[in-house]
């Protein structure tokens, strides 16, 4: 007989157990497999963004990034000398709209065996050394997994299928789902580091526009570090990769005693983006969906804002049967991480003009406008939002700022909880609502906030970004829906909220 799951996630890496975490939180039955006994036992991704500790903080798991991880001085490109090209960005000190700095470096291994426990410790069913066969679609969907160690199969019945299985998604195969090649393949060496010595090596994340051989440093959580360098057609694997080698690529930082090498790992970056994020009741969130060299630090941020933005569309179909939900997964979240794909191969792409230009302003304009604009990540354009598209007017399509209590300049409690885990209406002033408009918004469990002035005197991102006569929608995601104007009343953004969310009740 075949068990019934309302979710199986298939695949445990980060983005993978976050999904699974999040569905179990609005208690959806999930099961979550991954075919290997344990969790990657070496550092991959290293950074997680302000908003990436803002969704972890929606699952309580903020503080595991956080004590696991170190805050850089910043970022940018400089030259073989090791000298900034323009103006390195800061971050040190820095809190963003979403109530955390712009980036922290974390050490993988620690955070990934904590959020494993957690996801051990929690309702979902968890199947390890299990791995995804087949997926069946005619009749009731299931699946078949087989357990690696006594090779039985059994079938899962499932009402949503998540791929969250990385780079050689089997989930995307079986869906028949091909992927658009972007043209950036380049093969780099990875070297993670443990330091010896109380040497200082910089707070700043760099990008190494070196004409002899492009790089990349980046400082991680203490006392680890991270060196990546591209490697040319015309060197030998093996010998470029021994450790005498290395000593040598590190020798502008660092002597062979000073550290024991972790990691040397040889990768191809990829920029790849699968053609379709959903097919029928089954999605793909993470690497599976694309994948991009790591210039930018977003490999596992895209992932994860594949799955806040995928998991509220599941419950709140799951809950109140709105299918049209899921159809804006893909519509949201391919153009978003196209952008993220792009910029992270134009980092590379600014490296190489860099390294191979000698006077640094001959490079093109277009070409360090898309480098040094990764930085900032664009609202998503077009789903669920007032009118079915982003405005910068309304704010619609970017994030709303995190309600934050602040002393002395100090962050003393976020308060996204306020929002909810539903739809929210968000004002500085009371609101008046027909009765009509109480029984939708409640039959859809949102909440209203009306702000008070201890979350918006002291906080700068709340008194500048959300206007005083403005009444604003605010999605499960904390994205913004949508906000009133002298043209557009509460009553016409509740009117259209119910088409874009397909409400006939
Ligand atoms: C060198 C390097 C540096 C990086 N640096 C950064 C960075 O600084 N910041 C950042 O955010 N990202 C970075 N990334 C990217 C980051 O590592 C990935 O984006 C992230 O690990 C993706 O997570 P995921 O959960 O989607 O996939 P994965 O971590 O690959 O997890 C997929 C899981 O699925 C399992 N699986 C696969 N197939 C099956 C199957 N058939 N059945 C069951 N289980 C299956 C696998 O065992 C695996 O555990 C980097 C990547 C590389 C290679």
């Amino acid at each position: 007989m075949d068990v019934k799951y309302d979710a199986v996630v298939v695949g445990l890496g980060p983005v993978g157990s976050f999904m699974a975490l999040k569905l179990e939180k609005y208690g959806l039955k999930v099961l979550a497999i991954d075919k290997e006994k344990d969790i990657y036992p070496l550092p991959r991704a290293v950074s997680i963004s302000d908003q990436g500790m803002r969704m972890h903080q929606s699952l309580d798991l903020e503080n595991i990034y956080y004590k696991n991880s170190d805050a850089p001085g910043g970022a940018g490109f400089v030259n073989e000398n090791l000298e900034f090209i323009g103006e390195p960005m800061t971050m040190k000190g820095l809190n963003t709209p979403n109530g955390w700095p712009p980036m922290r470096f974390f050490h993988q291994p620690y955070t990934d065996r904590e959020i494993r426990n957690k996801l051990l410790n929690s309702s979902c069913d968890i199947l390890v050394e299990h791995e995804l066969l087949e997926i069946n679609d005619s009749n009731e969907s299931s699946c078949s997994i087989k357990n690696l160690n006594t090779n039985e199969t059994i079938n899962y019945e499932f009402k949503y299928l998540i791929g969250a299985d990385g780079a050689n998604s089997k989930v995307r195969e079986l869906k028949n789902i091909k992927q658009e090649d972007l043209n950036y393949d380049r093969d780099w060496i990875i070297i993670d580091i443990e330091l010896l010595t109380e040497k200082e090596l910089g707070e700043f994340a760099i990008q190494i526009c070196d004409p002899k051989r492009i790089g990349t440093f980046i400082p991680t959580h203490s006392p680890f570090k991270r060196w990546e360098f591209e490697i040319h057609d015309d060197d030998n694997i093996e010998e470029f990769s021994s450790d005498k080698n290395i000593n040598k690529l590190l020798s502008p930082w660092l002597q062979p005693k000073e550290y024991k090498i972790l990691r040397k790992a040889i990768y191809q970056f990829h920029s790849v983006l699968a053609e379709e994020f959903q097919k029928d009741n089954c999605f793909l969130i993470g690497d599976s969906a694309h994948q991009n060299p790591p210039f930018m630090g977003e490999g596992m941020m895209t992932g994860c804002r594949d799955a806040e933005n995928l998991a509220w569309k599941i419950i709140m179909d799951f809950e109140y049967n709105l299918p049209n939900l899921l159809e804006n997964y893909q519509i949201e979240r391919k153009e978003h991480a196209k952008y993220i794909v792009e910029n992270s191969l134009g980092i590379g792409l600014l490296m190489e003009a860099y390294a191979h230009t000698e006077n640094k302003e001959d490079v093109p304009a277009e070409l360090v406008a898309k480098g040094y604009g990764s930085f900032i990540i664009p609202p998503l354009d077009k789903g669920i939002f007032y009118e079915g598209k982003s405005n910068p007017e309304s704010m619609s399509g970017q994030l709303f700022p995190q309600p934050v209590k602040i002393d002395d300049g100090e962050i003393t409690e976020r308060c996204d909880i306020l929002l909810g885990d539903y739809f929210s209406i968000v004002a500085r002033k009371d609101i008046i609502l027909s009765e009509d408009e109480k029984k939708f918004l409640s039959s859809i469990n949102s909440k209203i906030l009306i702000l008070d002035s201890e979350l918006v005197d002291s906080n700068m991102w709340m008194s500048t970004m959300v206007q005083e006569d403005k009444v604003y929608i605010v999605r499960p995601d904390k994205y913004i829906f949508g906000s009133t104007n002298e043209n557009v009343s509460l009553s016409d953004l509740i009117e259209d909220l119910k088409i874009r969310i397909g409400f006939n009740n």
